[in-house]
């Protein structure tokens, strides 16, 4: 089987594994128990804080442990409202490419009154520093955009968005759960206030997080209860999910500093391949994405018959298009770039890891070609792009 959908999720790895089990095995205290075997889970706790923090240049206590990645957009996004509604500033800056934990916290915030500004995109999936500067006004109290788009794989301008941020006074909050692990992110340098990461992208395991929150913002609670993570998440913490975090983040960032240049040449070589099937085009910018995203658009083809057979043949991917939330929208993101409903239906995204190897990129390659062509060879959209009845717009 060859896996290709780690922007879906990942394996957990070797590391994240053993922290776990012996979290589990021998870390089961309470951390807000007085004893030792609550002190020692406390220690753990604080150990994994301080492991996270320094990977993304943050001090500890400005981590906030969550169950992954769509709690810790809701909190940021909800804080900053909460925050800009008491001085009085209900507008919201974000795009319009961003994940659903995101998109959604805005239209329900748009239902309470704020004015959401969504930015285009354009046709490379990057937002412009100088668009996210022109569309601050005297009322925004947020720009929410995120590191790394989890379809297409492209990189935002971050730096110079937060640079932009700054000098306006204005919250940024950046939902970096397909970058963190993945390249280097530094909330510092990069003039963050608000940062969402997710464990399960980078090798921890599912239903556990983060939020960094720069020291002196203000945030608002999505759950009360106990006095945990300085009174602004209440529940027992996860530790066992917590360390495995910690272990997997710590080695997903030492593998992509050394690993990056090589998993992006077989993201390149996959690139290269896929481009030689007739009417198909690459999806997000070339260069600006990713190490290991690659995601293409076939014209006259329904991207879940690929996957299917693709499945059939050992391989697991992705497709843009949202069948699986019982809708037939094809997905936001391709609309977002331009792509027509049309062409957005035949996406395939492959999100890989270093793990596989030019023979597996090459069969994938391959695999992709040939099914391709056999599903447009009974395909009615094909045949009337063939016929000239339509025109090819790839
Ligand atoms: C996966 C993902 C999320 C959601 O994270 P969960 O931990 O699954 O809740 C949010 N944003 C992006 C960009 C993602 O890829």
């Amino acid at each position: 089987m060859i896996y290709a959908d780690n922007a879906a999720t990942t394996k957990m790895s070797d590391a994240a594994v053993e922290a776990m089990l012996a979290a589990v095995r021998e870390n089961y205290g309470n951390p807000s128990s007085l004893y030792s075997t609550g002190q020692r889970a406390k220690e753990a706790l604080e150990e994994a804080r301080r492991t996270i923090a320094a990977v993304i240049g943050a001090e500890p206590r400005e981590i906030l442990f969550t169950s992954g990645g769509s709690e810790s957009d809701n909190q940021a996004i909800l804080s900053a409202a909460a925050e800009g509604r008491r001085n009085g500033k209900t507008h919201i800056l974000s795009s319009a490419f961003e994940h659903h934990a995101v998109l959604h916290t805005l239209e329900k915030l748009k239902k309470e009154g704020f004015d959401i500004t969504l930015l285009d995109v354009h046709e490379n999936g990057i937002v412009r520093p100088e668009e996210v500067k022109a569309a601050i006004r005297e009322d925004t109290c947020l720009v929410t955009i995120m590191y790394a788009n989890n379809e297409i794989g492209t990189i935002q301008p971050i730096r110079e968005i937060g640079a932009i941020c700054r000098e306006r006074g204005v919250l940024f909050h950046t939902d970096a759960v397909q970058a963190v692990g993945h390249i280097p992110v530094h909330t510092k340098e990069d003039g963050v206030d608000l940062l969402s990461a997710s464990a399960h992208k980078f090798h921890g395991p599912k239903g556990v997080g983060f939020l960094y929150a720069r020291k002196g913002v203000r945030l608002t609670n999505l759950i009360e209860g106990g006095a945990q993570e300085n009174g602004k998440r209440a529940g027992t913490e996860n530790v066992p999910g917590i360390v495995a975090m910690a272990a997997a983040l710590q080695e997903a960032d030492a593998q992509m500093r050394q690993g990056a240049a090589a998993l992006a040449e077989k993201r390149d070589r996959l690139i290269r391949g896929l481009k030689r099937i007739p009417h198909a085009a690459l999806n997000g910018d070339e260069t600006r994405r990713l190490p290991g995203n690659v995601n293409f658009c076939f014209e006259g083809i329904e991207g879940e018959s690929l996957l299917l057979l693709l499945d059939d043949k050992g391989i697991e991917a992705s497709s843009g298009s949202a069948c699986t939330s019982g809708s037939l929208d094809p997905s936001h993101v391709l609309l977002a770039i331009g792509r027509v409903h049309d062409v957005a239906h035949g996406s395939l995204r492959l999100s890989i890891g270093e793990e596989l190897t030019d023979a597996d990129l090459d069969y994938i390659i391959q695999s992709v070609a040939e099914t391709v062509e056999y599903l447009r060879s009974f395909s009615p959209i094909w045949r009337d792009l063939e016929s000239g009845k339509k025109p090819h717009l790839l």
